[in-house]
C-alpha cells in the first residue's frame, strides 16, 4: 500500500512544478487525449465489449463520443473559461480591478463506477485536466477490462506523473482515501458516497458525489403515448436498464397502464427483434451479484412482460411490473437493471406528492403538457429534468449534471467541470489614490463617517443616470472630506473623468 501513498506524493510534487498550470500545457494535454480517443477507438469498444458486452456502435455513441464532444469543448473554450472574470464594482472601488481568478485546486481524485466505465472517468478529467489540475485516476474494479485499458493507455498519452492510474478493489480505494487530496470526484452509489465523503472529511477535502436514486417518470393521460413509450423504451433498456439517470419507474393514472405496456411490448420488438437475447444491441448484467439483486425485486410482482432470465450469462430480458405496490421492495431501492415497474396514481397533484414523499432523485421526467412540465417541476426537486423525454437533458455540456440531496452533490460537464475543479479565487487590486474616500473606514469613528459609509456601501443604482448622479455625489463627499482645494481640485478632474467615461458608454450602448 506504499506504493499508493507514493503515486499520490509523486503527483503531488509533479503538480508543485506548475508544470501543469499554463494554458499551453492544459490544451497540449487534452489534444493528447483527444489523439487517445481517436487512435484507441477499437480498443476501447472491444474492453467495453468485455465489461458489459456493449456492441460497437453504443460503445461509440455512449462512451467514446460524449469524451470526443467534452474535450473538444474544453480544447476550443478553455483561454474563454480561464480568462479572468471581471465583476461590477462598488462606489467605494470605482478606480480599482475586481475579478475572479481560476486557479487550479491541486491533486484531485477521480473513482469512476462500472456502469459506462469509460465515459465516467473520461470525462471529469477533461475539466480536472482543462482546470490545471494533477488526477489521481481510480477506474471501477467491477469492469476489469477498460480499469486495465486506463493503466495501458493514460501513461502512452498523457503526463505519467501528473496523470497517474490507481486499479483495484476495496483494499485499494480505501488506502487511495488515506490520501489528501485537494478534490474528489466519485460517481457511484451512495452509501459508498458517504465513505467517500467521511474519509475526505479527515482532510477537509470537498467532495463532487455523483450518485443515483428511483427516477420517477410521470406520464400524464393526454400525452401522445407512442412518442412517450418509445422514448422510456430507449432510456429505460439501455445498457440493460444500467444508467443512473434511467426512468426508474413510471407513475400514471390507472386507464392508461395497458396502452402504456402493449405500446412499450411493440416498440421493445422494433427495437431488439422477436429473440432479444441475440440482439447485438441488447447489453447484460454487469456481474452474477447484481444479477441476483435484480432478480429478487421481481418476487412477488405482476410481470406483465419479460421476467426470463439466464443466470449464467447474466441476461434478464427487459421486464415490465404492473400495479406496483409503492410499498413493496422494488420501490425501495434503485433498480438499475431492465425491469421497469408501473404504479398508479390519479393524475400530477399525486404523482408530485408520490415524488416529494421520497428521497430527491437524480433525474426527474414528465410527459404532459407545458402546463403540467412547469408544475411538476415547480413543485418537486431532483438532479436535473427532461420533460417529453429522458436522459436528453445529460448529453447538454451546457447543463451542469449531477444530483442533489441524496443523488449527490456538485455538478460537472463542460464549462461546469472546469468550475468544479478550479477554485474562484476572489481578487480586488486597489489603487494607492482615492485615499480621502478611504479615511471613511479608519479611525476616528463618527456618525457622518458612518452615514457616508451607508451611502456608499448599501445604496442600490438601478438606472445609468443614477449612476452619474452617484458620481458627482462623490466628488462633493470627497471635497467636503477633504477639505483641502488642492485635493478637491484632483478629485474634481477625476471624477470629471469617469463621468464622461460613464456618458461615452451609454452613448455607445
Ligand atoms: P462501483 O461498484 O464501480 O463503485 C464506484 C467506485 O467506488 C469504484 O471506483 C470502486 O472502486 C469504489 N468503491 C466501491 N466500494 C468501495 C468501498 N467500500 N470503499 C471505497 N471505495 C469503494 O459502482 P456502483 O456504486 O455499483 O455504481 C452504481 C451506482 O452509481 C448507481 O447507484 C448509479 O445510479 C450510480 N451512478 C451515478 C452516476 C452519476 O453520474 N450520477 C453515473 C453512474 C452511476
Amino acid at each position: 500500500m506504499d506504493r499508493i501513498k507514493e503515486v499520490v506524493e509523486r503527483a503531488r510534487a509533479a503538480f508543485n512544478t506548475g508544470k501543469s498550470r499554463p494554458l499551453e500545457f492544459r490544451i497540449q494535454q487534452l489534444k493528447a487525449l483527444k489523439r487517445m480517443l481517436e487512435e484507441k477507438e477499437k480498443e476501447i469498444a472491444a474492453a467495453l465489449k468485455a465489461d458489459l458486452n456493449k456492441n460497437e456502435c453504443n460503445a461509440y455513441t455512449y462512451e467514446i463520443m460524449t469524451a470526443l464532444g467534452e474535450v473538444a469543448l474544453a480544447i476550443d473554450k478553455l483561454p474563454q473559461w480561464a480568462a479572468p472574470q471581471h465583476v461590477e464594482k462598488t462606489l467605494m472601488t470605482l478606480t480599482d480591478e475586481t475579478y475572479i481568478h481560476y486557479e487550479p485546486l491541486g491533486v484531485v481524485l477521480i473513482m469512476g463506477a462500472w456502469n459506462y466505465p469509460f465515459a465516467l472517468v473520461v470525462t471529469p478529467l477533461i475539466g480536472a485536466i482543462a482546470a490545471g489540475n494533477a488526477v489521481v485516476v481510480k477506474p471501477s474494479d467491477i469492469s476489469e477490462h477498460t480499469a486495465k485499458l486506463f493503466e495501458e493507455l493514460l501513461p502512452q498519452y498523457l503526463d505519467k506523473d501528473l496523470f497517474p492510474v490507481v486499479n483495484g478493489g476495496i483494499p485499494e480505494s480505501t488506502e487511495l482515501l488515506k490520501q489528501k487530496f485537494d478534490h474528489i470526484l466519485y460517481t457511484g452509489n451512495s452509501v459508498v458516497g458517504k465513505i467517500v465523503m467521511e474519509a475526505a472529511a479527515k482532510h477537509l477535502t470537498p467532495v463532487t458525489l455523483e450518485l443515483g436514486g428511483k427516477s420517477p417518470c410521470y406520464v400524464d393521460k393526454d400525452c401522445d403515448l407512442d412518442v412517450a413509450c418509445r422514448r422510456i423504451t430507449w432510456g429505460k433498456y439501455m445498457n440493460c436498464g444500467q444508467t443512473c439517470i434511467a426512468p426508474d419507474y413510471v407513475l400514471c393514472d390507472r386507464s392508461i397502464q395497458d396502452r402504456i405496456v402493449e405500446t412499450m411490448k411493440k416498440t421493445l420488438t422494433e427495437f431488439y427483434g422477436e429473440d432479444v437475447k441475440k440482439s447485438p444491441d441488447y447489453e447484460r448484467i454487469v456481474n452474477k451479484r447484481h444479477f441476483s439483486r435484480i432478480m429478487s425485486l421481481l418476487e412477488g410482482q405482476k410481470i406483465v412482460h419479460g421476467g426470463d432470465s439466464d443466470e449464467a450469462t447474466c441476461f434478464i430480458a427487459p421486464t415490465i411490473l404492473a400495479d406496483v405496490n409503492p410499498e413493496s421492495k422494488i420501490m425501495k431501492e434503485e433498480i438499475f437493471g431492465p425491469v421497469l415497474p408501473i404504479v398508479s396514481v390519479k393524475g400530477v397533484d399525486e404523482a408530485i406528492r408520490f415524488i416529494n414523499q421520497r428521497e430527491k432523485p437524480l433525474a426527474l421526467y414528465v410527459f404532459a403538457n407545458k402546463e403540467i412540465v412547469k408544475k411538476m417541476i415547480a413543485e418537486t426537486s431532483s438532479g436535473g429534468v427532461t420533460a417529453n423525454d429522458v436522459l436528453m437533458h445529460f448529453t447538454l455540456p451546457c447543463l451542469p449534471f449531477g444530483g442533489v440531496g441524496n443523488s449527490g452533490m456538485g455538478a460537472y460537464h463542460g464549462r461546469y467541470s472546469f468550475e468544479t475543479f478550479s477554485h474562484r479565487r476572489s481578487c480586488l487590486v486597489r489603487a494607492l489614490k482615492m485615499e480621502a474616500v478611504n479615511k471613511l473606514r479608519y479611525p476616528p469613528s463618527s456618525q457622518k463617517k458612518v452615514d457616508w459609509a451607508k451611502f456608499f456601501i448599501l445604496k442600490r443604482f438601478g438606472k445609468p443616470k443614477v449612476g452619474l448622479a452617484a458620481l458627482a455625489l462623490v466628488g462633493i463627499l470627497v471635497a467636503v472630506l477633504v477639505k483641502n482645494r488642492k485635493a478637491v481640485s484632483r478629485a474634481q478632474t477625476l471624477f470629471a473623468a469617469l463621468a464622461a467615461q460613464r456618458i461615452w458608454k451609454l452613448g455607445r450602448s
